[in-house]
């Protein structure tokens, strides 16, 4: 289904929790926030239920994410029930990495295709301090067991922060000369739950580095830009001469025409289906589903909804809920 500015709609981001075993300073306050009560999270069949509509209007990709998706109890169990929707062609995940290992195996065979996982720096003391506590070697073991598995091409996203790991962005786009592994340098967004950064963590204006001013300090790899087809999601890709693998940037503010390629909708794990990350609106779908009603119309709904863009330009954002709480 095509949305009113006639973006087709193809693609699902569900959150499976609100809950996580970190607490990034860009995603959630230290003291993290206050979970939804076990009730209130969708049930695996639930979340099934929706994606059953979705695939009515044209849906066939899913990602899972959170909150962190592997903390999830039974996660490989909703990824085989999701590979069972034949209409599915392709499911992902984003992750920390920090329970991968010992899981790659095991969502692969479940019908997992990749993982994007979230990794800022690869300084282990930093690394603990963006992360709150982080394991960097975990999350190392994690991308190798990914990759053994076969759950590729990996794609390593970097969520860039002024004068705290722009000193790296050179580095991450060097791994691209050794290992088939998609880059991607995410524009730090403004959303709600950033302003307890604190201990020597710049603010959001101080912290924002814009994608044409990472392109520049990658300017020696003489990047060549790959053609941006519509609909395939939201990173602008880029390759190094004699490079394994691709560079991409998230640029929800540097680039115009972002939201116009925007094909997504998200499900929150309270079951809330939003169609823009950084609207409020939302479709509150669990108590129709728990009052055994059809929830077609709701889906439509939300498509037809769907803001033409964000206000992040103009420094408006949402303010209901934290990135962790609506899924990235
Ligand atoms: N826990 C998983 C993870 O970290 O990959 C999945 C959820 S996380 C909310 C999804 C993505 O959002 C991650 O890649 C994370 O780096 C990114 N993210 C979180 N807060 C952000 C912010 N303020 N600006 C830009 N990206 C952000
Ligand atoms: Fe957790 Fe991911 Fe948010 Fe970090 S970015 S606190 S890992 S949900």
């Amino acid at each position: 289904m095509e949305d009113q500015f006639g973006r087709k709609i193809n693609y699902l981001r569900i959150s499976v929790t609100d809950r996580c075993n970190y607490r990034c300073v860009y995603c959630m306050p230290e003291t993290g926030v206050t979970w939804q009560a076990h009730d209130n999270i969708m049930r695996f069949e639930e979340i099934v239920q929706v994606v059953k509509s979705a695939v009515k209007v044209g849906v066939t990709k899913i990602r899972l994410t959170g909150g962190e998706p592997l903390v999830r109890p039974g996660i490989v169990e909703l990824v085989r029930m999701l590979n069972r929707i034949p209409e599915i062609t392709d499911i992902s995940m984003t992750t920390n990495g920090h329970l991968l290992a010992h899981q790659a195996d095991a969502l692969k065979e479940a019908g997992l295709k990749r993982v994007n996982i979230s990794l800022d720096t690869f300084n282990p003391d930093l690394f603990k301090k963006i992360t709150r506590n982080g394991d960097l070697s975990q999350v190392l073991a994690g991308i190798e067991a990914a990759e053994k598995a076969g759950l590729t091409p990996i794609k390593i996203n970097m969520v860039v922060v002024r004068g705290i790991n722009d000193s790296e962005i050179l580095e991450f786009a060097k791994l691209t000369f050794q290992n088939p592994w998609h880059v991607r340098y995410i524009e730090l967004m403004p959303i709600k739950n950033q302003t307890g950064w604190g201990s020597g963590f710049p603010n959001y204006e101080e912290g924002y580095i814009s994608t044409h001013e990472m392109l520049k300090i990658l300017e020696e790899l003489n990047l060549n830009k790959f053609q941006q087809f519509t609909n395939q999601g939201p990173a602008t890709l880029y390759k190094a001469q004699n490079a394994k693998g691709m560079i991409g940037f998230i640029s929800p503010i540097d680039d115009d025409h972002f939201c116009a390629r925007c094909n997504r909708l998200r499900l929150t794990a309270d079951g809330h289906l939003r169609s823009c990350l950084m609207s409020e609106q939302e479709v509150d779908l669990l108590p129709a589903i728990r009052n055994g009603n059809n929830i077609d119309d709701m889906v439509q709904a939300a498509i037809r909804n769907k803001p033409a863009h964000h206000f992040l330009k103009e420094k408006l954002s949402p303010n209901d809920r934290s990135m962790m709480q609506i899924g990235g």
